[in-house]
């Protein structure tokens, strides 16, 4: 089945015949008295909406195991319970801010050590250390949209004994599958494309092994951060216009970019694959498309904060995946945490916006857009 087909058909074993999986509320079930067990015992370790959501999530990544968490942060939260003191994750230094954080401020005292390296693209097995337990990659980054072959770092980990994990917010399954370019675990933030409507936040696991399987069980339920019976149905709803949304989303965003490109109010535009012909055979190889995400500097004259107030259309707020356009400046919002240097290494200019295309109709977009720029000379 192609992803289209699997977003709507995935569940087929509804009660009563009804085309849409209920909402089942129930915090805790009856068991047999004479075994103790049943089905489902209480709604941290399972419930029968939440399972039906993680088959979903399983059937987009074409995994083995899925797995919901009440936020993208509890489900990377629930990936790095996976370390032991000692243990030694390798990241990119433009990593998700709240990753960043994880790592920057949660870190030390678990005795765990996160090594931060500019570019992943340079990574060779000199980088890798006994202590090397887990590679986290992000690609493509957050908001310099560098990529990052996957097959290539999964060689490279898995030759030294760690394990891959992928954050896959920007391509979502429909565009990357990391688990089947060797990532040993896929992490989301569903808040984003998922989800799609800026309403529900939402984070997901998939792997492919067994032994990742049962620690994100124990992680739900030891740390206890898994997404409600409603926000799963919802998100099981959500999912069904995933692709077509995607689809939508990357086609505006690709004449934008084209548009932004010619126009003389812009310097550089930012897209995957765009800094080099390597990153662009590596992006076409690995992922089904550019996704919808475009960073882009203001040329000199053009004021950042004119055109900002001069925009009716993209809304400025930081997230990006929903149905609604969003823009934002990495170096005062995503990005504020990390020192100047820190942001130039990773190539994040103060002059960089990045704009979340959303799904109102690309024409009105432009002419938002060119009466801003207008507006900001
Ligand atoms: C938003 C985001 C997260 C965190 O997700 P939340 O649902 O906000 O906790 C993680 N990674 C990336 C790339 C994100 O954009």
């Amino acid at each position: 089945m192609r992803i289209e087909t699997t977003a709507v058909q995935a569940l087929r074993d509804h009660e009563h015949g009804a085309v849409v999986p209920p909402i089942h509320l129930a915090s805790t079930f009856e068991l047999d008295p004479a075994t103790g067990e049943g089905d489902f015992a209480y709604q941290r370790g399972g419930n029968p909406t939440r399972a039906q959501l993680e088959t979903v999530l399983a059937a987009l990544d074409g995994a083995a195991h899925g797995f919901a968490f009440a936020t993208g942060m509890a489900a990377t939260a629930a990936v790095f319970s996976l370390l032991r003191t000692g243990d030694e994750v390798i990241l990119p230094a433009s990593v998700y801010g709240g990753t960043y954080r994880f790592v920057d401020q949660l870190f030390e005292a678990r005795g765990l050590t996160g090594r931060f390296v500019p570019d992943l693209a340079d990574l060779t097995a000199d980088d890798f250390t006994p202590a090397t337990r887990m590679v986290f990659v992000e690609t493509p980054a957050n908001p310099t949209l560098r990529v990052t072959d996957l097959r290539r770092i999964a060689a490279l980990a898995h030759a030294a004994g760690a394990l891959v994990v992928v954050d896959n917010t920007f391509m979502t399954p429909v565009l990357q599958r990391p688990l089947e370019l060797g990532a040993d675990i896929a992490v989301q933030s569903a808040t984003k494309y998922l989800a799609g409507h800026s309403d529900l936040l939402a984070g997901a696991v998939t792997t492919n092994s067994d032994e990742i399987a049962a620690s994100m069980t124990l992680a739900q339920k030891a740390l206890g951060g898994v997404l409600s019976p409603f926000d799963s149905y919802r998100l099981i709803q959500d999912i069904k216009t995933l692709p077509l949304r995607i689809a939508r989303q990357q086609s505006s965003a690709q004449a934008i970019a084209a548009h932004l490109a010619e126009h003389d109010a812009v310097g550089r535009v930012l897209l995957p694959g765009s800094l080099s012909a390597d990153e662009a055979r590596i992006q076409e190889s690995q992922a089904a498309g550019p996704g919808a995400i475009i960073s882009f500097e203001l040329a000199d004259g053009v004021d950042r904060v004119a055109f900002l107030r001069a925009l009716r259309l993209p809304v400025y707020a930081v997230s990006l995946g929903g149905v609604e356009s969003l823009i934002c400046h990495p170096a005062t919002m995503t990005h504020e945490a990390m020192s100047p240097q820190a942001r130039a290494d990773a190539g994040i200019s103060d002059e960089l916006l990045r704009l979340s295309v959303g799904i109102e109709h690309v024409d009105d977009l432009i002419a938002d857009l060119d009466q801003a720029f207008a507006a900001a000379r």
